[in-house]
């Protein structure tokens, strides 16, 4: 698993972010919270980002793939199956 730091937040300078050495901008859960809200239409896409808030929370990759869908509109194969990827490593992780 990689390595993780606890980094500030660049927006806020306050809360502390877990990240690994390849985020470069990390923002924490509630500096992200507007744009996690926004509106999705594609159901498929919907139901991929329909996790807990938890996970949200406490994975800044899902935050960041997330924001950028929503900004963007669309996601590469590569960011969907690691988004899939992670969420079922943390699943598999709390059934433990
Ligand atoms: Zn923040």
């Amino acid at each position: 698993m990689a390595v993780k730091y606890k980094k500030k937040c660049i927006r806020c300078k306050k809360n502390y972010v877990l990240v690994t050495w390849r985020e470069r901008f990390p923002t924490c859960f509630e500096c992200q919270k507007n744009e996690l809200n926004g509106e999705i239409d594609d159901p498929k896409m919907k139901k991929m980002f329909d996790i807990p808030d938890e996970f949200y929370k406490e994975n800044g990759f899902l935050r960041s793939i997330k924001v950028n869908y929503i900004r963007y509109g669309g996601l590469s194969e590569p960011q969907i199956e690691a988004f899939k990827k992670t969420v079922k490593k943390m699943k598999d992780e709390k059934k433990e």
